[in-house]
């Protein structure tokens, strides 16, 4: 039976420097495993030890774990964070309890249907406690992977994605196949790490693109970034013989919801301000514009300072909620954040034009 050079290799180094020793690799069911496998995604071995440990006393087995409330096994679950694989785990135990007559199954495809199981677990649950060869492709069997091949594409790419399968697929042999699934897992864990690869201790070093390329920390590509829109305002700061400003509250709804803001054009400020406030204002300055930054998209807003005509006569259009406040004294109320910045500067830019 053939086996991969690098499934030979990956076996000599795990039987010499590969963990044996951690709690669930001892009197390994597939329930002790797949506990361990769920415990384990985002979370380091030592981290999860000692929560292992405890939760194996209070639920040996899958019916324990299927009979206890969800609060209590919650309870068990404190502190590892992530708190959907505790309850994914007991619900995957009450449907092992309900429909697999409270055996794990051992079919991959019934595997993957349990609550909170996906691929790569069922792999690993039927590969280590079962010795059923499955690939896995868990983080660290990608990193492994994208560096020793040195895949140039984001892994969360279908088609990348796809790649990975077919080669962890390619290498797990068939025979050992459980020590082959802790050994990738381990060798991830221990040389290929995320930022300081020990590439010189590494088993597959000698066939390792990334490795031979002078830059394994380059793979996995990370996600390209999206190019954030950018969208422009102008921001008109309107003052009143008294040196007040007019805010204006935006819509419940949108952007600063609820909050006081400035009042915003796109055009000729004057003539909006005349056809939407009912305003006679003329232009005194233009600032420079500045960016504000949302989660999706950059706002370059330009502040235009307006001076009312016609104080005695100003009226604000109906539909608008509006106020005049002094520059400084907008504290007190709900502003955007850059409107409680633009204030500021007009506060000193005023106190500035007066001393
Ligand atoms: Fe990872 Fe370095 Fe080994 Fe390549 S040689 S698999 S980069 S540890």
């Amino acid at each position: 039976m053939t086996i991969s050079p690098v499934a030979e290799r990956l076996l000599r180094w795990f039987d010499q420097h590969g963990r044996h020793d951690l709690p669930w690799q001892q009197n390994q069911t597939p329930y002790r495993v797949w506990v361990s496998e769920i415990m384990l995604q985002q979370t380091q071995v030592s981290t999860v030890i000692p929560y292992y440990e405890k939760f194996m006393v209070r639920f040996p087995d899958v019916q324990a774990l299927a009979m206890a409330t969800q609060d209590e096994v919650l309870q068990h679950w404190a502190g590892l964070g992530y708190y959907a694989r505790g309850r994914n785990l007991h619900k995957a135990a009450q449907v092992i309890v309900a429909e697999h007559d409270g055996e794990f199954p051992q079919d991959i495809e019934r595997v993957q249907q349990l609550p909170g199981i996906g691929r790569s677990t069922a792999g690993a649950i039927l590969s280590l406690s079962s010795q059923q060869r499955h690939p896995i492709l868990d983080g660290n069997v990608k990193r492994v992977l994208t560096r020793h091949q040195a895949i140039d594409g984001w892994p969360g790419q279908t088609a990348i994605e796809q790649q990975l399968w077919q080669l962890a697929e390619q290498f797990t042999p068939q025979n050992r196949v459980n020590d082959y699934t802790q050994a990738i897992m381990d060798l991830g864990a221990t040389l290929c790490t995320r930022s300081k690869p020990a590439c010189l201790l590494c088993p597959v070093q000698s066939d390792c693109e990334g490795f031979k390329q002078g830059k394994p920390t380059a793979f996995p590509v990370s996600k390209p970034k999206k190019t954030t829109p950018v969208k422009t305002t102008t921001m008109l700061l309107i003052l009143n013989d008294a040196n007040e400003i007019l805010l204006e509250k935006r819509p419940p709804a949108g952007i600063w919801g609820g909050l006081w803001s400035l009042p915003e054009c796109d055009g000729d400020a004057a003539q909006w301000v005349e056809q939407q406030l009912g305003l006679n204002v003329i232009e005194e300055e233009c600032w420079p514009p500045f960016r504000h930054t949302f989660s999706h998209y950059h706002l370059d807003i330009t502040p235009q300072i307006l001076r009312l005509t016609n104080t005695h006569t100003a009226r604000v259009m109906e539909g608008r909620e509006t106020n005049w406040y002094k520059a400084g004294h907008a504290n007190n109320i709900g502003c955007a954040a850059p409107v409680t910045k633009l204030l500021a500067s007009l506060r000193q830019h005023l106190e500035g034009a007066t001393s």
